[in-house]
C-alpha cells in the first residue's frame, strides 16, 4: 500500500465522503419500509454522520424472502464452487481496491484509528474472502467404509438461508467472517450490522454484486437488536443464525431458536481473558508489551482482549512499571490522525458504561496505577485514557465482568495451581496466555486453561487457518479456518444399495 495519507487529507476526505444509507435487499438499495431512519454518529465529535434506514420485522422478512428465492433458484448454491470462488476473489479484490474509502468509513463510524482500520480491519476482510474462496473448491466429501454391499455418501450441503447478526468493534472484520464461510458454502445471506456500525456493510454489499454475487444472495438490514436482530432470529424461514456479539444478546438468541424453528445457532461472545505472566519469564519486556496491546489496541474493544493481566508475586513490580510506561505513549487521540493508536469509545453508553466500570474498580477498593478518566472533552468525542487497576482481587466486578474498554485489572498470585484457578473462575472462556520458559509450565497451564484460545508466549497472535472461538459462556462453534465451514452446512448420508 501506498503510504497514508496525512490527517489533513483524512478530514477533507471525510467531508466530501458519501455514505451508503439504505438496506441492502436484492441487489438494490431500498428505504426501510416504514421510512424510519436511525443516526449513525461519529463517536470522535459526538455529531451525526447519516441518517440511516432503520429496518424491522417487515424489512428482515423482505430479505428474508430474496434470499429464500435466490437459494431455490441455485443462482449461488449450485454454481460449481471453483465458479465461487472466482466471484468471491473478485469480491475481494473489489474490497482492496476501496480499502482508503472502507477504512474512512470504518473509523468515522465507530471512532478506530485510521491506521488500524487501513492496516488490520479492511485488508483482513479482503484476505478473509480470499482465503474461503481458495479453500472452497478444495474440500472434500466423504464416502463411508461401509462394506462391498452398499455405497455411503456423507456429503455437506448449504444449510439455506443463513442470518448473521454482527456487533461493532471490528465492524467489517466480524461481517466477512461470517460472510466469507457463508457465501464459500453457497448459502444465501441476511446481514444485521450493529446499529452503531453499519456503513461499511452496506457499502460492501454493492461491490460483492459488481463483482458477480447473485442478486438476493448477499442481503444486508440495517437496524437495531431488538428489531431487525429479534425478527431474523425468530424468522421461521431463516436455517442459521450466526451471532458475534455479547453473552446477554447470545442467550437471547438461543431463546429465540427455540421460540420459532428450532434453527441452528452459532454464538462468538464476550470475554474475560486472562493473560498470565509466570516468574521464570525471562523477557519482562515483551510480556509487558503484549500485555499493553492485549488491553489497548482498537481501545480494548476486543472480545479476546487481555483484560486480566495475571502476575506472580515478585514480578508484578516490574511488569506494571512498563505497561504503564507503554500506556503513556498511547494517550486517545484524533482517529483520523494516522499516528493515532487508541481512538475514541464506539458511543456516549459505552463510554459511560467503561466510566461506571473504572468507579466500580474504585469502589471495590483496587487501586488506579495510571488513567482513569474521560479525556479530550472539548472534541465532543468519547475518549478514555488507557487504565491499569492495581491491587485487584478475583471477586471484584472488574476482574469478573466485561468492560469492553481500555481497562486492564491486574491481579497477583503465588502458585501457578492459583493462577489457573483464578484464570478459569469467570464464566467466559474465549482466549487466554501464559508467559513461561518452562515447556512443561507451558503445556500443563495450556491444558488446564478453560479457553477456546491458549496463547504461549505471545498474545493475540493470529491466522486464518486456525479457529476461534469460545468455551462456556464465551460461545459454541468457530470462527475463521476450514471448521467454520461444518457451521454452515448441513451433513447429508446417502446410502446406495449395491447388492
Ligand atoms: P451486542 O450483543 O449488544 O450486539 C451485537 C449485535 O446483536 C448487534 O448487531 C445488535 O444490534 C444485535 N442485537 C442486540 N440485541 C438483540 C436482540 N435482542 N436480538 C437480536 N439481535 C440483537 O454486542 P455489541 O455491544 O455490539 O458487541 C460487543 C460484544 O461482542 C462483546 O461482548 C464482545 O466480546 C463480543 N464480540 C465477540 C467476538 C467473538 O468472536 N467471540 C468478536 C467480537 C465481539
Amino acid at each position: 500500500m501506498n503510504a497514508i495519507p496525512q490527517t489533513t487529507s483524512w478530514h477533507e476526505r471525510a467531508r466530501t465522503l458519501s455514505f451508503r444509507t439504505q438496506a441492502f435487499i436484492d441487489g438494490r438499495y431500498l428505504d426501510a419500509a416504514s421510512g424510519a431512519t436511525f443516526d449513525t454518529i461519529n463517536p470522535a465529535t459526538g455529531k451525526l454522520l447519516a441518517r440511516v434506514a432503520a429496518g424491522d420485522e417487515e424489512d428482515i422478512n423482505r430479505a428474508v424472502d430474496c434470499a429464500r428465492a435466490a437459494f431455490r433458484k441455485g443462482v449461488w448454491a449450485n454454481l460449481a464452487p471453483a465458479k465461487r470462488r472466482k466471484i468471491l476473489l473478485r469480491f475481494a479484490e473489489a474490497i482492496l481496491k476501496h480499502t482508503e474509502e472502507l477504512a474512512l468509513l470504518e473509523t468515522l463510524d465507530m471512532g478506530k484509528p485510521i491506521s488500524d482500520s487501513l492496516k488490520i480491519d479492511i485488508p483482513g476482510a479482503a484476505r478473509c474472502l480470499q482465503w474461503y474462496a481458495e479453500a472452497i473448491d478444495k474440500v472434500y466429501d466423504q464416502v463411508a467404509p461401509t462394506g462391498a454391499g452398499a455405497l455411503a455418501l456423507i456429503t455437506r450441503e448449504p444449510m439455506g438461508v443463513v442470518g448473521a447478526i454482527v456487533p461493532w468493534n471490528y465492524p467489517l472484520l466480524m461481517a466477512a467472517w461470517k460472510i466469507a464461510p457463508i457465501l464459500a458454502a453457497g448459502n444465501s445471506l441476511v446481514l444485521k450490522p450493529s446499529e452503531k456500525s453499519p456503513l461499511t456493510a452496506l457499502r460492501v454489499a454493492e461491490l460483492a454484486v459488481e463483482a458477480g454475487v447473485p442478486a438476493g444472495v448477499l442481503n444486508v438490514v440495517p437496524g437495531f437488536g431488538q428489531t431487525a436482530g429479534k425478527a431474523l432470529a425468530l424468522h421461521m424461514d431463516v436455517d442459521c443464525i450466526a451471532f458475534t456479539g455479547s453473552t446477554a444478546t447470545g442467550r437471547m438468541i438461543m431463546q429465540y431458536a427455540g421460540q420459532s424453528n428450532l434453527k441452528r445457532v452459532s454464538l462468538e461472545c464476550g470475554g474475560k481473558s486472562p493473560n498470565i505472566v509466570l516468574a521464570d519469564y525471562p523477557d519482562l519486556d515483551k510480556a509487558a508489551s503484549a500485555a499493553a496491546d492485549a488491553i489497548f489496541s482498537n481501545q480494548g474493544e476486543m472480545c479476546s482482549a487481555g483484560s486480566r493481566l495475571l502476575l506472580q508475586e515478585g514480578i508484578k513490580e516490574a511488569v506494571l512499571e512498563k505497561v504503564q510506561a507503554l500506556s503513556r505513549k498511547r494517550p486517545p487521540g484524533d482517529p483520523l490522525d494516522p499516528a493515532t493508536q487508541l481512538g475514541a469509545i464506539v458511543d456516549e453508553t459505552q463510554m459511560k458504561r467503561v466510566l461506571g466500570y473504572i468507579e466500580a474498580g474504585r469502589r471495590d477498593g483496587a487501586s488506579i496505577r495510571v488513567g482513569g478518566r474521560r479525556v479530550r472533552e472539548d472534541s465532543g468525542g468519547y475518549f478514555i485514557e488507557p487504565t491499569v487497576f492495581e491491587g485487584v482481587k478475583p471477586a471484584m466486578t472488574i476482574a469478573r465482568e466485561e468492560i469492553f474498554g481500555p481497562v486492564l485489572s491486574a491481579i497477583t498470585f503465588r502458585t501457578v495451581d492459583e493462577a489457573i484457578e483464578i484464570a478459569n473462575d469467570v464464566i467466559y472462556g474465549l482466549a487466554s496466555a501464559v508467559w513461561t520458559r518452562d515447556v512443561t509450565t507451558a503445556h500443563r497451564v495450556a491444558r488446564a486453561l478453560r479457553a477456546g484460545t491458549v496463547y504461549v508466549n505471545c498474545y493475540d497472535a493470529d491466522d486464518l487457518t486456525v479457529p476461534f472461538g469460545g468455551f462456556k459462556q464465551s460461545g459454541m462453534g468457530r470462527d475463521k479456518s476450514l471448521h467454520a465451514l461444518e457451521k454452515y452446512t448441513e451433513l447429508k448420508t446417502t446410502w446406495i444399495d449395491l447388492s
